[in-house]
Order: C-alpha cells, then sequence, then structure tokens
C-alpha cells in the first residue's frame, strides 16, 4: 500500500534497522523502544491487522514465529524470556495499519497485561 510506513520501511524508501529479512517477512528495530530488546516483524505484504489474516496467510504468520524464535535466540533472550505482542484496532491500540508483531525483551517485564 502507497501510504503505509511498515511498506515504506518493507520496501527499504524509509530507513530502518533490519535484523532479519527473507523474501516474504522483515525484521527490525523499534524506533522507540520500551526494552533493551524491541524488535518489529512484519509480512511484506500490507495486511492491516489480525482481522484481515487468511487462510493462504497460515504459512507466512509461521514462518514469522519461526523468525521471532530464532531472534529470541540469536538476541540471547530466549532463556530468560520474552513477549509477543500484537495490537489489533483502537481498543487494542494499534497505530501502524500495517499487520505486525513486538518482539520485547531484556528485561523483566510485568506480571499480566492492559
Ligand atoms: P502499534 O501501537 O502496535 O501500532 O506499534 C507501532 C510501533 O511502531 C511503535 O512501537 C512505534 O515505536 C513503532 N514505529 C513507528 N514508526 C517507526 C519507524 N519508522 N521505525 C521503527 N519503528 C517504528
Ligand atoms: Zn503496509
Amino acid at each position: 500500500m502507497s501510504d503505509c510506513l511498515f511498506c515504506k520501511i518493507a520496501q527499504k524508501e524509509i530507513p530502518s534497522k533490519i535484523v532479519y529479512e527473507d523474501a516474504q517477512i522483515m525484521a527490525f528495530a523499534d524506533i522507540n523502544p520500551v526494552a533493551p530488546v524491541h524488535i518489529l516483524l512484519i509480512p511484506k505484504k500490507h495486511l492491516l491487522s489480525v482481522n484481515d489474516i487468511m487462510e493462504e496467510d497460515e504459512a507466512l504468520i509461521g514462518r514469522i514465529f519461526a523468525a521471532i524464535k530464532e531472534l529470541a535466540r540469536k538476541l540471547e533472550i530466549a532463556e530468560s524470556g520474552y513477549r509477543v505482542v500484537t495490537n489489533t484496532g483502537t481498543d487494542g491500540g494499534q497505530v501502524v495499519g500495517h499487520l505486525h508483531f513486538h518482539l520485547i525483551g531484556g528485561r523483566a517485564l510485568r506480571a499480566g497485561l492492559g
């Protein structure tokens, strides 16, 4: 989508600190990290939110979680633990309208949600 921030990041029209990339997905550092490790993982294909995930996207989402697991290992938070968050829609606090998964770790996060 031409007017989407994360599509522009995926197409490298806007620079980002890329930590993983393949033909279908990209992982890059969050510009406003809330923890020592804060990575965003996106499908390169524009999907607005979890609500937009179709059956044909199941392998893509699986690939994102495989990358999350691998990045957690590489960034040495696999053992200490981490959180994966996907905000969806207004009440979910989604600000950027391109499906993304926050990988957050490197410090003890507060228990619970919301
Ligand atoms: P969300 O509230 O789930 O939509 O989160 C959007 C996230 O995108 C926030 O954590 C922002 O800090 C992050 N963000 C916004 N612009 C950029 C950017 N240009 N590069 C990297 N991260 C960004
Ligand atoms: Zn997009």
